[in-house]
């Protein structure tokens, strides 16, 4: 533990808690860039992804970094706009399907634990285990 490299800016900075990833200001900014997204949403429901990126000028990536992160619901009148990244079928937030979330999280656990401790802790994770056995 100890000084480390913002990803976002470069900036050195001191990690605080399992969140800190990227330097205080930067969550700052980001967390600006998600509060204006919000707010755009729910004024402008059922706009699609350019008109979001164009009306805002938050980049495609930053508006699915969030819906995949489980932190922004796609709004009713947008299905397709997000899809299970298992299945391709039409869901709201997140990066599966409720029936692809049951059927890997076991899998997806491990491997989310591994690679990205953050998205394990993600809401939602707690309703995923059951014990059912691999076929
Ligand atoms: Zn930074
Ligand atoms: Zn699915």
């Amino acid at each position: 533990m100890g000084v480390t490299n913002c990803p976002r800016c470069g900036k050195m900075f001191y990690p605080v808690g399992k969140d800190a990833k990227i330097c205080p200001e930067c969550v700052k900014e980001e967390e600006q860039v998600f509060e204006t997204l919000k707010e755009y949403l729910r004024e402008n429901p059922g706009k699609n992804m350019a008109d979001i990126t164009s009306d805002t000028g938050i980049s495609a990536k930053k508006v699915n970094k969030f819906l995949r992160e489980g932190r922004l619901e796609v709004t009713e009148g947008m299905e397709g706009f997000l899809t299970c990244m298992n299945c391709g079928k039409s869901i709201t937030t997140g990066k599966y399907c409720n029936d692809c979330a049951s059927k890997i999280s076991k899998k997806l656990q491990t491997a989310v634990t591994r690679d990205n401790p953050r998205a394990a802790a993600r809401p939602g994770g707690a309703k995923m285990h059951y014990l059912a056995g691999d076929k």
